[in-house]
């Protein structure tokens, strides 16, 4: 047995050469007894009929980058071979060892590879030699030397069902020949507790086998260590051996740029980076690394692609793989700012679809309610712990909705899951009033954020801009799913822990039942940010939330200010109709005025979509 529930493919006495990690000096060569699970290879101090033995060390398979031959001279020794691996820092390492026999060593190699063939870290090169006396016997090249030579065998991507490797012909002892066809095997990319019974909490790096994907964002799943069955949110696993960016703590997914920055300036190290991807092209990434060359900044890159499909940085790294890529750059600058370096602190996980896989029903007795967060048209909001969830708690003033109705639509409401948008996790709909429980965010409404950093947000545009262009993405996201909004304004949005803007309160304007709020006349009606078609004939549709996403841009660019000051509605109403519309804020660029403007197009069809106004802010 390998670990204690580790599955051992083959198994063998080979010798070993001494990692002495940094500069390989005082080697020497020792006995161990290797055991190669599906996951890792692992090297232990005596076999298993020896009473104790102790584990050496291993190495995860998911991070090797080659596996070769190494020519009998380098070390004047015969059937050496080596794995060549990312440390948890990422640094590489290469472990040597010496097989018995010539075919021994192929048979390794072969089931090796096999297992590692859908590593997104595998290179293409490698060192033929290994590093002696400071350099590189093969190319003379120091420690970061890029590797000099061609791999020997064909990196086959997609060719093997994920972790289980196609049986050689003549498979080494102890290897099942025969494999069923593979399940589908998934594996965290981030911890989840499950609060529910049904759920499945997961651990980063586990294994799950998925036994039911009916629900889209609720999978049933088997771990594949404890044997444990349950739900566990889909978006929190990535498909094994399916080259996926997602697993790298350097992934950064939908961030914006400023969330990147936010993210770098903390961690405030020479070279630290991050890749997400661009906020308007699909399939494009940009890298954001951050220097202190001149002064603190964050520097932000297209990743771009050649004819051949290689992404490169600059002219002389090329590669087929972004990991790949980053490898490289993280030993070279290789014509960016700086050597990468990943980050340290993590990423943040992202919120479930509901809470769980059935459940957008809220026992309130679950609840913990905390301090009072603010007030609003609805009634009361409340912060409050869902078990060690933190989370909202919006105190539904009876009488203000049609609550059945409501209740019905949550349903479908618990199931929009995007980055923008604050996550309704569920309802306590069988008292009254009735509690809307969602995520929690530190600094509440965008509003009120606004108006007291109004100091240092004024002239940086940059900022100011990025926050629209995440209302924009929540809304472009809402547009796609043909879900209308109908009450965006800066009021119903809300700032994170990490700076991030998530649009709330979709779609809740629909079951508001007072009618100073419902009717354009209403008092409460939000009429400056009100499309003529809705002031005329209550036409909403998202070409509406278009129309007061620029409201709400021009909010954001003066930093909180009352829209058309201190105008009374009739006089808004007329203005609008006569095709006046907010004059360009102080300190905003003339290129986002301009969208601005667009949003307000007296035609609701000549105003472009999110996803346009999206397209229209490209990274460079
Ligand atoms: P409004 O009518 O201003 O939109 P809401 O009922 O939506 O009122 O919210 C009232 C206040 O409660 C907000 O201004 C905000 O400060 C706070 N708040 C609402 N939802 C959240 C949340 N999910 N996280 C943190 N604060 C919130
Ligand atoms: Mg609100």
């Amino acid at each position: 047995m390998a670990g204690k529930n580790e599955e051992v493919l083959v198994e063998a006495f080979m010798t070993k050469r001494s990692q002495n990690k940094r500069t390989f000096t005082h080697t020497n060569w020792k006995e161990r007894w290797f055991v190669l699970s599906p996951k890792n290879l692992i090297y232990y101090d005596g076999d298993k009929q020896s009473g104790r033995r102790k584990e050496r060390g291993r190495v995860e398979l998911i991070r090797v980058v080659a596996v070769e031959s190494v020519d009998t001279a380098v070390f004047q020794r015969d059937f050496v071979f080596q794995l060549c691996y990312l440390s948890e820092d990422d640094d590489q390492y290469v472990l040597y060892i010496a097989a018995p026999t010539a075919q021994d060593r192929e048979q390794w190699l072969d089931y090796i590879r096999k297992l590692v063939a859908d590593n997104d870290c595998l290179s293409d090169k490698y060192h033929q030699g290994a590093f002696i006396k400071s350099q590189w016997s093969c190319c003379k090249g120091g420690k970061n030397t890029i590797a000099c030579t061609d791999v020997t065998w064909t990196i086959n991507h997609n060719n093997n069902p994920p972790g289980h490797p196609t049986p050689s012909p003549t498979p080494p002892n102890g290897l099942p020949s025969d494999m069923n066809p593979a399940p589908k095997i998934v594996v965290a990319l981030y911890d989840y507790n499950a609060t529910e019974r049904g759920d499945l909490s997961l651990r980063k790096n586990e294994e799950f086998e998925v036994l039911e994907q009916d629900q889209e964002h609720w999978w049933k799943m088997r771990n594949r260590q404890t044997g444990m069955e349950g739900f566990a949110p889909s978006n929190y696993v990535r498909e094994l051996g399916t080259p996926d960016i997602q697993q790298y703590d350097w992934y950064l997914g939908d961030a914006t740029r400023q969330r990147a920055e936010v993210f770098l300036m903390q961690q405030e190290r020479e070279g630290c980076f991050v890749v997400r991807n661009s906020t308007t092209n699909s399939g494009v990434y940009t890298l954001s690394v951050y220097t202190k060359q001149s002064h603190p900044q964050v520097k932000h890159y297209h990743i771009k692609k050649d004819p051949e499909g290689n992404y490169y940085l600059s002219q002389n790294i090329k590669c087929k793989t972004i990991p790949e890529l980053i490898y490289r750059h993280q030993h070279n600058p290789g014509g960016i700012c700086a050597r990468l370096r990943p980050p340290t602190l993590g990423r943040t996980a992202p919120a479930t679809a509901g809470l769980s896989h059935d459940k957008w029903e809220i026992d309130p007795s679950e609840l913990n309610l905390l301090e009072e967060l603010g007030s609003g048209q609805f009634g009361v909001v409340r912060h409050g712990k869902l078990k060690s969830l933190d989370v909202a708690v919006k105190m539904m003033k009876e009488g203000t909705m049609s609550e059945d109705e409501f209740i019905e639509e949550a349903k479908v409401m618990t199931k929009l899951r995007h980055g923008n948008l604050v996550q309704l996790y569920g309802v306590c709909s069988r008292q009254r009033p009735i509690y809307i429980v969602t995520e929690y965010l530190r600094y509440g409404s965008l509003l009120q954020y606004l108006r007291n950093k109004e100091r240092i947000l004024l002239n940086n545009t940059d900022v100011l801009l990025d926050m629209c262009l995440q209302v924009c993405s929540g809304m472009a996201y809402l547009e796609k799913q043909k879900f209308i909004h109908r009450d965006l304004a800066a009021r119903n949005c809300l700032v994170g822990a990490h700076n991030e803007i998530k649009v709330g309160d979709f779609g809740l304007a629909r079951y508001v039942v007072d009618d100073e709020y419902t009717g354009s006349g209403g008092a409460k009606f939000p009429i400056k940010w009100a499309a003529p078609e809705v002031l005329n004939f209550m036409r909403f549709s998202s070409k509406s939330d278009v129309w007061a996403f620029g409201v709400l841009m021009w909010e954001v660019f003066t930093c909180g200010k009352m829209p058309y000051g201190r105008m009374k509605n009739a006089e808004v109403v007329d203005m609008v109709q006569h095709g006046r519309v907010l004059e360009k804020p102080r300190f905003c660029p003339s290129d986002v005025y301009n969208v601005m403007q667009q949003c307000w197009n007296a035609n609701a069809e000549n105003r472009p979509s999110f996803n346009e106004i999206l397209r229209m802010f490209q990274d460079e």
